[in-house]
């Protein structure tokens, strides 16, 4: 008997790469099929590649038509594609008219590709364009995933690093977010290491303590800009609730728990937060934590008032971390030409 189990995201059929590998194992097993099957659909959708699930051709057609009742196979295509040196940029439309963006690198160690986790972003950095257009919603599981998959598409390489630092928060869309590092880390599907993945957060306390137990040795990094509350409050609405102590606090049992280094990324903005004190008070913040510091030079855009600290306020920053023998480095910058850059992402429709 062909039974069909429909599953639905909001009132959109499931896409097949919503699915974990376990996920789709139960799925058959309900189906009263070899939990086996997962293998093989999963060697067809990210090994072939196929369009269409009828192009599976050694699973019987009954099982076809049940996943062609319950999910689609949709990919994502850029409707742009901006090519600079070692960065290019592409613009998607998802199903439903929303637009997102990535950013893929050309790194000596391989291809990395930035990717987005929600349409616009609630947490309101005053920094930031992302922020600029509120939250509309989160990605599937399956749009983040099928940013990777576009991009390789584009290019005919494989892309081995993936960073959620893209447009919105992932850890206010934590369950997509497991499932998507889940999928991409399966070795049947795109086989990206754990630890080749690095995940962004302005802070959500509650998130990070359920990101302690998740077992996958994804690289933390957290959006810090401030070494204080009173910096960090006028910049960053989400310190309000989640103020720096206990920010800390949780950062540092993170690293006792996980045996892990945090990144700490830190913006320069002119005048705000790149004085010699704030250099001194970022330094005895973090002292004896395993960390590691990512300056920012600042990414100016027109909407936003913000200035880049000088070359020189950067490197007496650097210094002054550095002779207190804290990890730290400058950012590379990749991708300013075409908009590419950190903070300069965006999902307006008005971008095309
Ligand atoms: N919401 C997550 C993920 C976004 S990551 C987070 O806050 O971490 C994007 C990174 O780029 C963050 O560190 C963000 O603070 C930084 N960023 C935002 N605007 C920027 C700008 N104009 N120039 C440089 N970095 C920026």
């Amino acid at each position: 008997m062909v039974r069909a189990i429909i599953f639905y995201v909001g009132d959109i059929v499931k896409s097949i790469y919503d699915m974990t590998f376990r996920g789709l194992e139960e799925y058959f097993l309900k189906l009263g099929e070899k939990k086996y099957k997962a293998v093989q659909v999963f060697e067809w959708i990210y090994g072939k590649r196929i369009s269409s699930f009828d192009e599976m051709s050694n699973i019987k057609k009954s099982v076809i038509d049940n996943l062609k009742k319950d999910f689609t196979i949709g990919k994502l295509k850029p409707v742009k594609v901006e090519r600079d040196e070692l960065v290019n940029k592409y613009l998607f439309n998802l199903e439903d008219g929303e637009r997102i963006e990535s950013v893929l690198m050309r790194h000596d160690y391989g291809l990395s590709i930035c990717i987005s986790s929600q349409v616009g972003c609630n947490m309101g950095c005053k920094f930031c364009e992302s922020g600029r257009l509120k939250k509309v919603r989160n990605l599937k599981t399956s749009e983040m995933i099928l940013q990777i998959m576009a991009v390789e598409e584009d290019l005919h390489e494989r892309i081995s690093h993936v960073v959620i630092m893209g447009i919105g928060e992932p850890f206010d869309n934590f369950d997509n977010f497991k499932d998507f590092v889940e999928i991409i880390n399966h070795p049947k599907a795109l086989a990206i290491g754990s630890r080749h993945i690095t995940v962004s957060t302005c802070g959500i306390i509650p998130k990070i303590k359920e990101f302690m137990e998740f077992p996958y040795q994804v690289n933390l990094a957290i959006s810090l800009h401030a070494p204080s509350d009173e910096i960090r409050n006028k910049i960053m609405p989400i310190n309000k609730v989640y103020p720096l102590d206990q920010l800390i606090q949780v950062l540092k049992e993170y690293i006792k728990t996980t045996n892990r280094r945090v990144t700490f990324e830190y913006i320069l903005l002119k005048g705000v937060n790149d004085s010699i004190e704030c250099a001194n008070e970022l330094c005895d913040l973090v002292r004896g934590m395993n960390c590691y510091i990512n300056l920012i030079p600042y990414n100016e855009t027109n909407n936003i008032d913000f200035k880049r600290s000088k070359k020189d306020t950067i490197s007496r920053f650097y210094d002054i971390i550095k002779k207190r023998k804290i990890n730290v480095t400058i950012r590379r910058e990749f991708g300013g030409n075409i908009s590419a850059a950190c903070g300069q992402l965006r999902s307006e429709k008005e971008d095309l």
